[in-house]
């Protein structure tokens, strides 16, 4: 079983036909999303719209629940809280309904799907340090959970003795091992490089790959200006940051 995993597209259409693109030539069995489709770029409708279209497992970031009426924007930055209001206005009724109809945690084949973290998934805590990290591999039932909401790509690696964190490399999984995946952001990287970020888990060969996409950033960048949402969340996609 091939597993496309992936999260944080942010309406960023560019980049994430461009992530469909590669899925063409290198075929998958189920695309499994770690939330946020909406918020910050200027295609909400468009990509939510491929989103259905790809029939996989999708799970609730906090701009989508936000954007669907779900949570409030009281801790949200002011561009993020914008970007909400403006993609209220975009949406259609179905398509909030099927955003606060998302749940945020989703187990598909024993595997484990949540934006934040399992210890508190409806808060979308950001799984930053090897702390939150034990936390959730605590309440974690299987081998392997995938998350997104930092838009920084990575694993935490649990042992025996301890848990600890690596930089996003590909890997092959290990007995005695478990493993929280963070997949990085497809439409608003923030590690650094600009393109779009994505994981490929295969089950047959026990292996996680990181892939990277360019895209149009130009085009995705003149979009959120000519929409009229804040200058930063156009400038930043260039920077990957
Ligand atoms: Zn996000």
């Amino acid at each position: 079983m091939r597993y496309a995993v992936f999260s944080d597209v942010h309406a960023n259409l560019e980049a994430f036909e461009a992530v469909l693109e590669i899925f063409k030539n290198a075929p998958i069995d189920k695309y499994l999303f770690a939330g946020d489709i909406v918020g910050y770029g200027a295609n909400p409708r468009e990509c939510i719209a491929l989103l259905k279209g790809l029939n996989g497992i999708c799970i609730a970031g906090n701009h989508d629940w936000a954007s669907a009426g779900r949570m409030s924007t009281d801790y949200f930055n002011e561009a993020a809280r914008e970007a909400v209001v403006w993609t209220q206005k975009q949406i259609s009724e179905n398509d909030r309904l099927f955003l606060a109809g998302l749940e945020t945690v989703a187990k598909p084949d024993g595997l484990c799907l949540v934006h934040g973290t399992l210890s508190s998934p409806e808060e979308f805590e950001y799984m930053t340090d090897g702390y939150k990290a034990a936390n959730s591999f605590s309440l974690l039932e299987g081998t392997i959970c995938f998350v997104g909401h930092t838009h920084k790509p990575g694993v935490f690696i649990e042992t025996d003795e301890r848990v600890f964190y690596r930089q996003a490399q590909d890997f092959s999984l290990e007995p005695a091992k478990r493993y929280i995946v963070n997949v990085g952001s497809v439409g608003q990287p923030r590690d650094g490089d600009p393109k779009a970020c994505f994981c490929v888990y295969d089950t047959t060969r026990e292996r996680v790959e990181f892939r990277r996409a360019s895209y149009d950033v130009a085009t995705a960048q003149r979009k959120i200006r000519e929409a009229g949402l804040p200058r930063i969340l156009s400038d930043r996609l260039a920077l990957g940051s």
